[in-house]
């Protein structure tokens, strides 16, 4: 695995639309641009990983 391959993705649906939002009491929060999600929590995955969240999230949408 490369580590220039890693990128930060929303833990929902794996997309990398992700934007900082102002942090306030809560420290960091990340806001998805593609399913919404917001919160402080992201994941560092490689190109497989991500179509694997990508995947799941899909298939959960399409259920
Ligand atoms: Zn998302």
């Amino acid at each position: 695995m490369k580590p220039e391959n890693i990128r930060e993705v929303c833990p929902v649906c794996g997309s990398s639309e992700l934007y900082l939002e102002a942090g306030g009491y809560t420290g960091k929060l990340y806001r998805c641009k593609n399913c919404d999600y917001l919160g402080a929590l992201i994941v560092e995955a490689d190109e497989e990983m991500a179509r694997a969240i990508r995947e799941d999230y899909k298939k959960e949408k399409e259920a």
